[in-house]
């Protein structure tokens, strides 16, 4: 628990950015703090560790500031999942609906094998869109996910009901 209060406070909450309204949590704040980066990918690691994960993918662009060091110290592959034209190799794309319009995910195709048990890590969790889009590339490829790791959950955005209504089990450091 003291632990999870050092991870809440080096999380800055910028109001009004990216538009008037919101409250931005900022987590390059906890990368600038190395006893917190590092608390957060361990206590990832340790929840993960020995159970069958095969690949971590992580999503653009703060997915891959947690989901790169947790792959590198569970010894398995990170997969990067970018937004398009940003991928070199063969890609399937997925497209997913924004408050306004709509974005699109890429993944390589060539990155998930059949039957790899795949970890999702994203920096935050809020209407669950970015994840949904991630995990159905994931499974385009016959990739099997089941949890997904996050710093910070926004719980009143609903993403974790949305995941799970996916079979997907959320987990959060803060919320
Ligand atoms: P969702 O798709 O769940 O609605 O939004 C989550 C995505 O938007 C994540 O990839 C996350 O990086 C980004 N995001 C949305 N709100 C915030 C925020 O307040 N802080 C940060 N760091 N990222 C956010």
């Amino acid at each position: 628990a003291q632990q999870i209060e050092f991870l809440r406070e080096s999380i800055k909450t910028i109001p009004d950015y990216p538009k008037p309204g919101i409250l931005f949590r900022d987590v390059t704040s906890m990368l600038e703090d190395p006893k917190a980066y590092a608390l957060s990918i361990e206590l990832l690691v340790e929840r993960y560790r020995n159970t069958g994960v095969t690949k971590v993918v992580g999503t653009e662009a703060r997915g891959f500031l947690f989901g790169a060091p947790v792959a590198l110290a569970l010894g398995v592959g990170f997969v990067p999942v970018r937004k398009p034209g940003k991928l070199p190799r063969a890609t399937l794309s997925e497209s997913y609906e924004l408050e306004y319009g709509t974005d699109t995910l890429e993944i390589h195709q060539d990155a998930i094998q059949p039957g790899d048990n795949v970890l999702v890590i994203d920096d935050l969790l809020a209407t669950g869109g970015t994840i949904e889009a991630t995990v159905k590339l994931i499974r385009r490829l016959g990739g099997v996910v089941t949890d997904a790791a996050f710093i910070i959950d926004l719980p009143e955005l609903g993403g974790e009901a949305r995941l799970t209504a996916q079979g997907i089990n959320c987990y959060s450091l803060v919320d």
